[in-house]
């Protein structure tokens, strides 16, 4: 795990895409709001409010596909400017975010071991059926 400021990276097997849902499904444990997500770009921004880990942060989170490994970084900045930056607290929720991620990665690779009729719109990121030609939400022609 690389640690930087209030910045940490993690790489991960796991597809983008798996690693995508695992993310959205992170936040929502902390009741982070995401106030920006987008698939394509793998930026996600999400808030903490005042009455979870701290007094409200947000978290700047990017996931790239790197060879043949995803990495996730994760930056967190105090939401209140006037607070004093904490890179320590910042990296603490930061690393119980990427905990929370491994268990549902895990529990993900144990429950469902193949989801062989779903594929994954690379466009907006819904579920389809893996011989979908096109994406129902978004449109997208599929490729073979
Ligand atoms: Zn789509």
């Amino acid at each position: 795990m690389g640690i930087r400021g209030g910045t940490v990276s993690q790489s991960y097997t796991a597809q983008y895409e798996i690693l995508w849902s695992a993310i959205q499904e992170t936040l929502e444990a902390p009741k982070a709001k995401i106030e920006h997500s987008d698939y394509s770009a793998g930026v996600i921004i999400a808030t903490t409010g005042l009455n979870f880990w701290s007094a409200g942060t947000r978290f700047t989170i990017s996931v790239r596909n790197v060879g043949n490994s995803t990495t996730v970084e994760i930056s967190a900045k105090p939401k209140n400017k006037i607070t004093v930056v904490d890179y320590g607290q910042g990296t603490r929720e930061i690393q119980r975010i990427f905990q929370q991620l491994e268990e549902i990665l895990a529990s993900a690779a144990s429950d469902k071991p193949h989801k062989e009729n779903e594929k994954t719109c690379p466009a907006c990121g819904a579920k389809l059926a893996k011989d979908a030609k096109f994406c129902p939400e978004c449109g997208r022609k599929m490729e073979e």
